[in-house]
Parts: structure tokens; C-alpha cells; sequence
């Protein structure tokens, strides 16, 4: 079967190519983003192969599968982006990859949470300048901090256990506890409002849904202690940007790592820097120095690539296979 992959990413060539072809089927790579304006590259295709800063509307899903679209493919874990209501009514099915690696994301936001506090991304510029200068670098001891972490599935999870390693105190909520797994790392649940209200640093690992949607907001900022740190590994839309740029000028939030963001889609971050496209309340983001901001690239370590290419070309076969 042909497979149309949207992806100009050269990792993707190196992991996705081989791990279809040995299942016997044809990739196409094509160098785009997938949206409403870009359903034609799609036509023809039983089978598409899509990542989070694609969008799959149910315009599209209704368009593509009159032209013989049949398999969704996501090499993501989230799936926010696939209207799986209008999915289910075209007969089109979606498979995504749930589990690829979950070190690599809690990994990551750990990595957000030490640069900011020892101000490495500070330090980092400076040294590079000759400027050797300490002063306002320091950051405080993780033992005995205060680390929320919201949503303990399988990266909540991890993330926890790796702070509990620095002798954090870490804290947890999710509406559904995995209370077992909790006790094994030696976190522990509190309610929303407790979290909010008590940590050091607040790290988001729930999914966005229409209840998470702006679950970080003025009022929930507002509860949080002055000088916060806030980590985003999730998904953009968990946060009210607009609300976080100005709890982060009156001093309420001190830090901020993010790997996601509010319409990402949008910003279609490439290769090359003239296709990168910044909306004004992102750009406004990049002007505060206690924020550090990648492009959604926690998953990426050659262990989840690998994964995601293993599953990806499963499912594909799954699909096939019935
Ligand atoms: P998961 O499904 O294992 O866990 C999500 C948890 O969130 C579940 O335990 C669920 O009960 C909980 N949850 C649901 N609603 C909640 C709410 N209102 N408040 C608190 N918790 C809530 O997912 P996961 O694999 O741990 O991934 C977490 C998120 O990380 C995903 O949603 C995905 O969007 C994101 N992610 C990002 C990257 C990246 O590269 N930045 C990579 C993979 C996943």
C-alpha cells in the first residue's frame, strides 16, 4: 500500500522509511503540514501518516475519505488534533502511538525544570559572550522542594519519580489516581486546589480535552504561589497564554519551560527559519528572559523515534490485517 507521510523531517526518513517498507508497503514523503488547505496533497491515499502540528478537521476527514482516505496514521501519543467524531461517522479508522517512550518526555521536562532554576539557558549566553559573571544566576536545592504534578499517567508518573531521585517532595493529581504507582515512586495525591496553592513548581502531564482546555487560567494562576515555576510538556492548550504573560509580568509566575504551545499548528516551526511563523501572543513570550521555550520536541530521542517508526508500521499492518 502507498502511504502519504506528512513530514520534512529527516529523522523521519531515516526511522519511518525503513520500518514501512519492511512491512512491505510504499511511503511518500511529503514536505507538508497537513490541514484544510493542504487536503489535496492527501487525496488518493488510503492511508496517511500525520504529527501533532497536522490538523485533521472533520471538513477534511469528510473531504479525503470520499477520495479513498481509510487509515490514520499519528506518530504521536496525543490526539487532539484528529476530529475522531467525524473519524467514526466517514469509516475512517485512527491509530496512534500511546506509548513510544515516556522517558523521553519526563526526562525532558525534568531537563526544563534544572535548566531554569540553575539559569543554565542564562549562563549559557553569557559564557559564550566572555561574560563569567554569577550574578543572578542562583537557584535554590530540589530537596525537600515542592514539585505538583498534574496528570499521573504514564509521563506524570515518571516525571515524579525522577524529582523523588533529587529528594523533592512531590505531590500529584489526577481525576483518575493510579494510587498503586503513586505509592511505588513515593508520590502522593492531593486535591487541585492543594497542589496549586503549595508547589514550588507546577508541571502539567494531563491531555488536552475540552475539560483541560485553559485548566491553567488568571484564577488557577492566581492561586498558585508567588514566583512559581510552571512546566508544559503536554499540550499547548492546557494554558491561557494571554493569562500567563501577565501573571509572568506582575511576578506571580517566576519561570516558565514549555515545549507546547497555544496554536502550534500555526507555527510551523521547519528546517529553515524563513517558514517559521509566530503569532503576536508567542512572540510576546519569547521577550521574557525567565522563559524557555523548545518546539515540541521532548519525544524526540533515538529510542522514541524508533518506537514511534516500530508502531507506526504496526499498525499500518494492523489496519490492513483487520
Ligand atoms: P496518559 O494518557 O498516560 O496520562 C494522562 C493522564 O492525565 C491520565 O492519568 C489522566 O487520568 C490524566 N488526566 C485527565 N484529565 C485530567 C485532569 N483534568 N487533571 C489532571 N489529570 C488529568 O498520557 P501520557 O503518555 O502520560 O502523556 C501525557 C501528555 O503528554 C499527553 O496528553 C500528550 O499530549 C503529551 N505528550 C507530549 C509530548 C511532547 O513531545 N511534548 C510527547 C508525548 C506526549
Amino acid at each position: 500500500m502507498e502511504i502519504a507521510v506528512f513530514s520534512s523531517k529527516k529523522y523521519d526518513t531515516k526511522y519511518l522509511r525503513p520500518a514501512i517498507e519492511a512491512k512491505g508497503h510504499q511511503p511518500h514523503f511529503l514536505q507538508s503540514r497537513l490541514d484544510d488547505e493542504t487536503l489535496q496533497l492527501a487525496e488518493g491515499y488510503a492511508a496517511i501518516c500525520i504529527f501533532v502540528n497536522d490538523s485533521l478537521t472533520a471538513r477534511g476527514i469528510e473531504s479525503l475519505s470520499k477520495k479513498g482516505l481509510k487509515y490514520v496514521l499519528l506518530r504521536s501519543a496525543g490526539y487532539n488534533n484528529v476530529d475522531l467524531d467525524a473519524a467514526d461517522k466517514f469509516g475512517v479508522k485512527v491509530a496512534r502511538v500511546p506509548a513510544y517512550s515516556p522517558y523521553s518526555v519526563a526526562e525532558f521536562a525534568v531537563g526544563l525544570i534544572l535548566m531554569l532554576n540553575r539559569n543554565l539557558h542564562k549562563a549559557y549566553n553569557r559564557v559564550r559572550a566572555g561574560n563569567f559573571s554569577l550574578e543572578g544566576l542562583t537557584g535554590f536545592d530540589m530537596r525537600n522542594r515542592r514539585i505538583g504534578i498534574i496528570g499521573t499517567g504514564k509521563i506524570g508518573l515518571l516525571t515524579g519519580k525522577i524529582c523523588r531521585g533529587f529528594d523533592s517532595d512531590v505531590v500529584c493529581y489526577d481525576p483518575y489516581p493510579n494510587v498503586d504507582g503513586a505509592k511505588e515512586y513515593g508520590m502522593r495525591y492531593v486535591s487541585l486546589d492543594e497542589l496549586l496553592e503549595t508547589s514550588d513548581i507546577i508541571s502539567l502531564h494531563c491531555p488536552l480535552l475540552p475539560s483541560t482546555h485553559h485548566m491553567i487560567n488568571s484564577e488557577t494562576l492566581g492561586r498558585m504561589k508567588d514566583g512559581v515555576m510552571l512546566i508544559n510538556t503536554s499540550r499547548g492548550g492546557l494554558i491561557d497564554t494571554v493569562a500567563l504573560i501577565k501573571a509572568l509580568k506582575n511576578g506571580k509566575v517566576g519561570q516558565v519551560g514549555m515545549d507546547v504551545y497555544e496554536h502550534e499548528g500555526n507555527m510551523y516551526f521547519e528546517d529553515s527559519s524563513d517558514s517559521i511563523l509566530l503569532d503576536d501572543v508567542f512572540s510576546r513570550l519569547l521577550t521574557f528572559h525567565n522563559v524557555c521555550i523548545t518546539g515540541h520536541q521532548a519525544f524526540l530521542t533515538r529510542e522514541a523515534l524508533e518506537n514511534i517508526a516500530q508502531e507506526t508500521a504496526n499498525n499500518l499492518d494492523d489496519f490492513i490485517k483487520g
